[in-house]
């Protein structure tokens, strides 16, 4: 038989479950054992690490990352009248969760070389809410897109010029960092995923919630659990069934223990694609006195055919790559109404030009080199 080339896979958690061995299973079967499937103990044991690990006050497990920004976002109340400031070039929960509870998403262009929110653009379009005096600016959702953080110090600026709650979609970047301190306490809330395929995944949905304040962490326990009072059948206030399983947090518990050198892992390699492809794509530009979780290593091509050209030569090769996000939020159907019309050009180049080359911590050097060598070959 000829050889077959073996695929580099864009993630492989597989793999990642062969490194984690038997602390997985020693983990997953003490949840079997004690049979407290719903906030059993692993999940306040993961709750008080989590909150260690990113120098947060407090930490509230959630059935999702989408959950955890809805329940942070109805603790400050949130709804019909409020606008809430957002990237344009984001994942859709971001923008999904204002609007299901009522509010306004104002969509915001993003910096070309980080491809986080401008800040600029963001004074620009509170000032333009206010002068058109229909909605009542409310809250600023930053996104620490693809790993690195958004540039926390102005948005916390401006949040606190106009009145503004802030919140952090974490969702991709748990255990980045931003002058020499973890995300997890930039905002007034800080919502994070543990979706799979995020840098610190569960084996399912899942999402965590971090505030300084411990009235707001009493409120999203309040939250997470239908809108408890002292007991479960007293109910204060309207909520979800937004609760992190334990069998999740088990998962997490093991994974947590690993997740210090897969950063380093994922960062190995992240130094080695900007070095050997900064001359032949635009590599990621780094957010100052950082350090990124490498959720995704996006590059850009000079033009969407270049791009696409590239995703195939690449594909055919056996090597995954993958389009986050093909199309700003602006500009999907479900988001068209609410949105006011303007165009936002560089999410819209953006999204036109950007590829996401495998990072996960199980790719081997030789797998690194492979896909350096087709990106240099095409
Ligand atoms: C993944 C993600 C979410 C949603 O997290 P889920 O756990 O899938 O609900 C929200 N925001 C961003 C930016 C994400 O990448």
């Amino acid at each position: 038989m000829d050889h077959i080339t073996p695929t580099v896979a864009f993630l492989d958690l597989a793999a990642q479950q062969t490194r984690l061995g038997a602390s997985l299973r020693q983990r997953i079967s003490a949840v079997l054992a004690h049979g407290q499937f719903i906030l059993g103990p692993e999940v306040a044991e993961l709750e008080k690490k989590l909150a260690e690990f990113c120098g947060a006050a407090h930490c509230v497990g959630t059935s999702s990352g989408t959950d955890a920004l809805q329940i942070a976002m109805m603790a400050e109340q949130i709804g019909p009248g409020d606008a809430v400031f957002l990237p344009a070039f984001t994942y859709t929960a971001t923008a999904e969760v204002p609007l299901l509870l009522g509010a306004r998403p104002i969509f915001v262009d993003v910096d070309p070389h980080t491809f986080q929110i401008d800040p600029l653009h963001l004074e620009e379009r509170i000032e333009m809410v206010l002068h058109e005096g229909k909605l009542r600016p409310r809250a600023v959702i930053g996104v620490d897109l693809f790993g690195q953080p958004a540039p926390w110090k102005t948005i916390s600026r401006i949040a606190s010029q106009y009145g503004l709650f802030t919140l952090d979609d974490c969702a991709q970047a748990f255990g980045a960092s931003l002058n020499g301190e973890r995300l997890g306490h930039m905002a007034d809330a800080t919502a994070t995923s543990f979706f799979p395929s995020k840098p610190l995944g569960a084996y399912g949905d899942g999402g965590a919630l971090f505030t300084q304040n411990i009235d707001r962490a009493a409120l999203y326990r309040s939250l997470r659990t239908h809108g408890e009072g002292t007991s479960r059948y007293d109910v204060q206030r309207i909520g979800l069934n937004g609760r992190l399983d334990t069998l999740q947090a088990a998962v997490l518990l093991a994974k947590l223990e690993i997740f210090e050198n897969e950063l380093a892992r994922r960062e190995e390699i992240a130094r080695t694609y900007d070095a050997q492809l900064q001359e032949i794509v635009k590599i990621p530009t780094r957010v100052e006195n950082s350090t990124s979780a490498w959720a995704i290593y996006a590059v850009l091509f000079e033009s969407t055919a270049a791009r696409d050209a590239a995703q195939a030569a690449l594909q055919e090769r056996g090597i995954s790559t993958a389009v986050y996000y093909p199309k700003p939020l602006h500009h999907q159907p479900a988001y068209r109404d609410a949105h006011d019309g303007i165009s936002l050009p560089t999410a819209e180049t953006v999204a036109s030009r950007i590829l996401a080359l495998p990072i996960h911590p199980d790719l081997a050097d030789e797998q690194v080199e492979r896909v350096i060598a087709a990106l240099i070959s095409i």
